[in-house]
């Protein structure tokens, strides 16, 4: 591997102490590159398991900016559009949380999407959270504050007999219907609801932070902990200006990313 170059000269005539430094600067080459192709191939086996066993362990986030094409959502005093607030929430939201999950947005930019083209997304990601986002709105002015919904489904609605939408759940009895499923998650997307409520009153104590159930479509068939939050009210004129402002947004993004690591510490997360 390395050869020791005594040019010209006979081994007798060459100074000894040349030639043990050559050996030891040899020895250490060659010392240098074993290392250097054990830690290549460590880094190596690292990367194929990772890809292999999905060890990784960031959950998956989606992220579901609400409205989008025709469906403007509420639309406040000076006629800021729901859709657009959201959509800069959720890419505010996603800068913020890529660091440490691993994120989806559900609507990338101003077109229609389904409510359940929303839940199947994070369903076929598997995600390990849905989080909706929405402005609230009111024919009273002056309502303001963050709401923050998870599911609950009256008890005494009809039994569940439609075809899904999102390919992923059908009515076959060997499989749970997809309206069913958000069911399994209830307390854990409460917990949620409740962490992110404690966030919200650090970064709002002017208005109130509320936690509701409702049993709205796009949670329904989220097979994860899943909430829907409305940041604030858009058709308040004050509200408005707040969520025009990206510092607001910032710290709205902010406290819920405080609320999804306060979650993820709370519960050992299973992949
Ligand atoms: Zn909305």
């Amino acid at each position: 591997m390395c050869e020791l170059k005594l040019q010209g000269a006979a081994w007798e005539n060459y100074n000894w102490n040349t030639i043990r430094l050559k050996m030891v600067k040899c020895r250490l080459k060659v010392g240098f590159i074993i290392l250097a192709s054990g830690m290549l191939l460590a880094l190596v086996t690292e990367i194929l398991a990772k890809e292999r066993y999905n060890i990784t362990k960031q959950p998956i986030i989606v992220i579901d900016p609400g409205h989008g094409g025709h469906s403007s959502g509420v639309q406040g005093p000076t006629g800021v559009l729901e859709k657009t607030v959201t959509l800069a929430l959720a890419q505010t939201l996603a800068r913020r949380l890529e660091t440490d999950y691993r994120i989806k947005i559900s609507r990338t930019d101003d077109y229609d999407l389904a409510l359940t083209g929303r839940t199947a997304i994070a369903n076929r990601s598997q995600a390990a959270l849905f989080i909706s986002l929405h402005t609230g709105g009111s024919f009273l002015h002056q309502t303001n504050g963050v709401t923050v919904f998870y599911f609950d489904r009256k008890e005494k609605e009809a039994p569940f007999s439609e075809p899904t939408s999102d390919g992923l759940f059908t009515d076959n009895p060997a499989r749970p219907h997809w309206k069913t499923i958000q069911k399994r998650h209830l307390i854990d997307s409460k917990i949620l609801a409740f962490t992110l409520q404690h966030h919200f009153e650090a970064v709002r104590p002017d208005a109130k932070i509320r936690v509701q159930r409702a049993p709205l479509t796009v949670l329904m068939g989220a097979n994860m902990p899943a909430v829907l939050i409305e940041v604030g009210y858009l058709s308040n004129p004050v509200e408005e200006k707040k969520l025009l402002n990206p510092e607001y947004l910032l710290n709205i993004a902010a406290s819920i990313e405080k609320g999804i690591n306060e979650f993820f510490s709370k519960k050992i997360w299973h992949p």
